[in-house]
């Protein structure tokens, strides 16, 4: 505790000074343009009225978040870390607003003032911080842990430049830097004073204590400083507020001082530079991993820092190192943060000089694993050079946990060399990997997929041999997303129906939407229903004029396929069917079609060519068939570039059709597929990753079915498929295959999109054409079923009703009950006046 102590406050300290009233809020918002913007009406902006209100939103945030440090800082209770390279957070204003409770109140105030609080929302520039549906899900997951007031930080990394902005030339994607920071960031606060530092190459040494032990000392070859900027993450209508701390990578020393001396000034300057580069920019990668150096230091730095900081934190708690995992469950998402099982070893063992077993429990006691991919080319190496290079302690103590690892191996599986082989923590088959799944499956004690499917095909197939080792570590956790944001903040209108209707306990209670069940009986409801989502396709519309030039009726229906662009998701799929109702408009075999809008959006990683071609396919299509006089606007195809959680906000509850095509198998568990389905979207759908326990709980009346099952892919496959078998027999397919192929979408041009349609007769991994006619049959009956609008409002409504399973909420529960033993610590609110008083605490 502290000796030195400050004065209590004077009287005037009394009262709360961030009151929520609309007359406080004004104050509020005026002293910020004045004293934090330093400027005046005449001179200010959008952007200025935008921080200005920020700030004020801000310090409504600070009570509850000291209340919750102070609560916790004194009772010390069972914390969790969620370590994770991304988080796509989306805007903060509009949740935070949602989660303080005071949306309506500074509505009122920003209109007194005489502004529009939608325009100062559309100021913020989101962070993006994440590639799509990983760093989403963090996201969700600690807007949930706050909401269920479990003590939690997020633990990653503060991008300078996080994924690129997308836009289209000529039909291509053209990346840009996406630079969010601009004009900083008010939801932040930096904290110099917890900085750390971070060793990176050079080599390691024996040496021996007083007492004759050996220990080892890691001589770096390099130092950076790691810098927290945390965020507070409000719960929704609690006052429990944890922190959100992304590092940020500094020059240990403004200047090297021996360089400096010696004249090298800019040499001196440049080393500074280098370090800043760690956290500079977002990796923009979508399911393949490339063995960058900068990526594995990244990885490394943000995981030591964040163990660094979980030592100090529990240090000035008073306790010891041999309690950390009593006090601390830490969850990797994904392999990313992996290298963290070697980390927490070295810091026990090398820093803190405690015995390799002792070390080793805590270690596996305090990790947990959640593995978000079956695509074998998603899996993390690392080439063992570089490995070495950039971690050479670490390379040594995974060698240590490998070599006891597989004695244990040798002892269950007595004489199976190649099982050692297949578990072995450094893949030795060809040039040496170190395999981080393996570290994290070894140094954790739960292993857990994200939807029923990838859990069960991760114990059959991609970690099959770690589950005959260990099957008691592995778990299914269904993912889920906020409520919150995905329906109170980006769908205001049916929030407001649905809570007229049952209430407001959905919000953090979402099975309760099923006292919606009864009201699809109902026409006046169905009526409300209708009305709303045709409010919000209309919202959609304007946004997809705005951003593409392209009009599109509201009347039609708004069938949607976002998600980042990969062959496994099968956004061509999409396309094929899309020619195909054209050519049957065009050669008059349709006298009548559902006047459609299809809405694609999604980035494609900039090295990745195929994915980068279907968005160029898209695009040409739209070109021909949007302009085609002969469609008679029966069909429009837009891309709507640059899909972030913005648009989402706006896309997924003005959805009719959500497209949830991927090949069965392949796609972990999707979170979009729940975005859609609770806003009232239809799903058209495989058998793949969370669209099974989707229409489980809708029933399979209201879900399109379609396309081959995970374990038919797989015998198709192990029988030797041949996509032009299927291309030859089916007349319709050949027809609009060969429209492509002839360059009838690329004005004769018969090179551009010749790679999609050679691997599509020749490869097709992903088995477009053995799924195409099913998927133009379900298609067909998706248009026979829109027609019917109260048949489509009635299913609509059943989808929302019957989405309560995928709340985040649940998944969080879930994870807090069985994983990580941790419980809800419910935060009082304190008085300011007693926060500042507060002393003696560090
Ligand atoms: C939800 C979300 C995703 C994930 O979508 P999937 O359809 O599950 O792949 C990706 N990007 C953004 C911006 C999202 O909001």
């Amino acid at each position: 505790m502290h000796e030195r102590r400050i004065n209590p406050p004077p009287v005037i300290f009394e009262d709360d000074r961030t009151s929520v009233t609309t007359e406080g809020l004004k104050r509020a918002f005026y002293d910020h343009l004045f004293y934090t913007q330093g400027k005046f009406p005449e001179i200010a902006g959008l952007g200025d009225y935008y921080q200005a209100l920020a700030h004020a939103v801000r310090d409504r945030t600070l009570q509850r978040w000291i209340s919750s440090v102070a609560d916790h800082t004194a009772t010390a209770p069972k914390t969790v870390a969620y370590l994770s390279a991304e988080f796509l957070m989306g805007p903060h204003m509009g949740n935070n607003l949602i989660n303080l409770g005071i949306y309506d109140t500074v509505k009122k105030a920003v209109q007194e003032i005489g502004l529009d609080l939608n325009e100062l929302l559309r100021q913020e520039e989101e962070p993006g911080l994440g590639n799509g549906g990983l760093g989403r899900l963090a996201a969700c997951f600690i807007d949930s842990l706050a909401t269920a007031e479990i003590p939690a930080f997020g633990y990653g990394i503060r991008y300078e430049y996080g994924i690129f902005y997308q836009t289209i030339m000529d039909g291509w994607q053209v990346e840009n830097t996406d630079k969010w920071l601009r004009h900083g960031n008010p939801w932040e606060i930096q904290r110099a004073e917890w900085a750390v530092e971070v060793k990176l190459g050079g080599h390691t040494e024996q040496y021996q204590d007083d007492l004759g032990r050996l220990h080892v000392r890691w001589a770096p070859e390099k130092t950076v400083a790691g810098v927290p900027f945390d965020s507070p993450i409000v719960g929704y209508k609690v006052t429990t507020t944890n922190t959100l701390r992304l590092w940020r990578a500094e020059a240990t020393e403004a200047f090297d001082f021996s360089q400096f001396n010696r004249g090298d000034y800019l040499g001196a300057v440049d080393k500074k530079v280098t370090s800043e580069n760690l956290t500079k920019a977002l990796y923009p990668n979508d399911e393949t991993v490339q063995g960058k150096e900068l990526r594995l230091e990244q990885q490394y730095f943000f995981v030591s820092c964040s163990l660094q900081d979980m030592l100090r934190i529990h240090k000035a708690r008073g306790m010891e190192p041999d309690t950390f995992d009593q006090k601390f469950a830490i969850q990797l998402n994904d392999t990313h943060p992996a290298i963290a099982v070697a980390e927490l070893m070295r810091l026990l063992i090398d820093d803190n000089m405690m015995p390799w077993d002792q070390a080793w429990g805590i270690t596996t006691r305090t990790f947990s694993y959640t593995n978000h991919t079956l695509l074998p080319e998603a899996l993390e190496r690392w080439p063992l050079d570089l490995f070495k290079r950039i971690l050479p302690r670490h390379l040594e103590i995974i060698y240590e946990i490998n070599a006891r690892f597989l004695n244990d191996v040798r002892i269950k599986f007595l004489g199976d060399d190649s099982r050692l082989a297949r578990l072995s923590l450094i893949d030795e088959s060809g040039e040496r990997y170190v395999r981080m799944a393996h570290l994290a499956c070894v140094g954790s004690h739960t292993i857990n997929g994200v939807a029923e499917l990838h859990s069960e095909l991760l114990k059959q197939d991609v970690l099959k041999d770690f589950y005959e080792m260990w099957p008691e570590k592995f778990t299914n956790v269904t993912n889920g997303v906020t409520p919150r944001r995905w329906m109170v903040l980006s769908n205001p209108r049916l929030t407001k129906l649905v809570s007229e209707t049952i209430g407001e306990g959905w919000i953090t209670d979402l099975p309760q939407l099923s006292k919606l069940e009864p009201h699809a009986e109902d026409s006046a409801f169905r009526d409300s229903w209708r009305a709303i989502k045709r409010a919000n396709k209309v919202d959609l519309a304007a946004l997809i004029l705005r951003r593409t030039g392209v009009a599109v009726s509201p009347d039609s229906m708004f069938d949607v396929l976002v998600k980042r662009i990969h062959e496994y998701k099968r956004q061509h799929l999409a396309v094929l069917h899309i020619i195909t109702l054209y050519h049957r408009l065009k050669s008059g075999r349709s006298a009548y079609t559902l006047p459609r809008t299809f809405i694609f959006g999604g980035k494609a990683a900039p090295g990745y060519t195929m994915a980068k071609l279907m968005i160029k396919l898209i695009n040409a299509v739209g070109d021909v068939v949007n302009n085609d006089r002969d469609v008679h606007d029966l069909l429009k195809v837009v891309f709507l570039p640059n899909f972030n959680v913005t648009y989402g906000q706006c896309v997924y509850p003005g959805a009719d059709l959500s497209e949830q095509i991927s090949l069965a198998g392949k796609e972990a568990s999707g979170t979009g597929n729940m975005k859609f389905a609770m806003n009232g979207a239809l799903t058209i759908g495989t058998m793949d990753g969370a669209n099974i326990e989707i229409r489980d709980q809708v029933k399979a009346e209201n879900f399109f079915l379609f396309g081959h099952t995970a374990s038919e892919v797989h015998d198709i496959k192990a029988s030797g498929y041949r996509p032009r078998d299927i291309y030859e027999v089916n007349a319709e397919l050949r027809a609009v295959v060969d429209l492509i192929q002839t360059g009838f979408f690329s004005r004769g041009d018969t090179d551009v999109f010749k790679p999609i349609v050679d691997n599509l007769l020749d490869h097709d991994p992903y088995l477009l054409l053995a799924d195409y006619q099913s998927y133009i049959d379900c298609q067909d009956v998706v248009s026979d079923t829109y027609r019917e609008a109260d048949t489509w409002a009635r299913m609509s409504i059943l989808n929302s009703a019957r989405s309560g399973k995928f709340s985040s909420d649940r998944s969080i529960a879930e994870y807090a009950k069985n994983i990580w033993k941790v419980e809800a610590v419910p935060i009082t609110l304190k008085p300011e006046k007693e926060l500042y008083m507060r002393n003696g605490i560090r």
